[in-house]
């Protein structure tokens, strides 16, 4: 399958479709999922075209790990989660539905079970609440 340059993740990069942003480098920028599966659910995405981790361009794969880090700290203390999840979908038969690589980071506690899968939207004032502690937390550790 060819990279296709209107997914929901490309047209947010070319600043075609909105985004809460919570932080951005050169090669990377992480966002609010609006549909999360958790409170703080964050998504980090290479500003490169690829489909998934196969088709990422390997100079990417330092900077997505590096920035995936750093919003997993901010996220772990804005959301004060005992645990964090990393996690990766790369193609429809692993669940993958937006064919733009990113990375999921999502708070758990235990007890907690995690909401369905990019099902239900939030709130947008909810999401962009998230954001502003996501981003106060990030500035301590700049
Ligand atoms: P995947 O299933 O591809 O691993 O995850 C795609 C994620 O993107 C889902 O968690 C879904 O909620 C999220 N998502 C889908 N559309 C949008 C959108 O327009 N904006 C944002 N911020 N997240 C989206």
């Amino acid at each position: 399958m060819a990279y296709d340059q209107n997914n929901i993740f490309a047209k947010i990069l070319r600043g075609e479709a909105p985004c809460f942003k919570v932080y951005e480098d050169d090669m990377t920028l992480a966002f609010m999922d609006v549909m999360p599966q958790a409170e703080g659910h964050t998504l980090v995405i290479p500003k490169f075209p690829a489909e998934d981790l196969l088709d990422l361009d390997p100079a990417f794969v330092a900077a997505q790990a590096l920035t995936t880090k750093k919003v997993v700290a901010a996220v772990k203390r804005a959301f004060k989660a005992p645990g964090v999840m990393v996690a990766q979908l790369n193609g429809s038969a692993a669940g993958q539905t937006v064919f733009h690589f990113h990375t999921h980071i999502i708070p758990r506690s235990q007890g907690i079970d995690l909401k369905l899968h990019a099902r239900q939207m939030a709130d947008f004032g909810e999401l962009k609440k998230h954001a502003e502690l996501i981003i106060a937390e990030l500035a301590k550790d700049a």
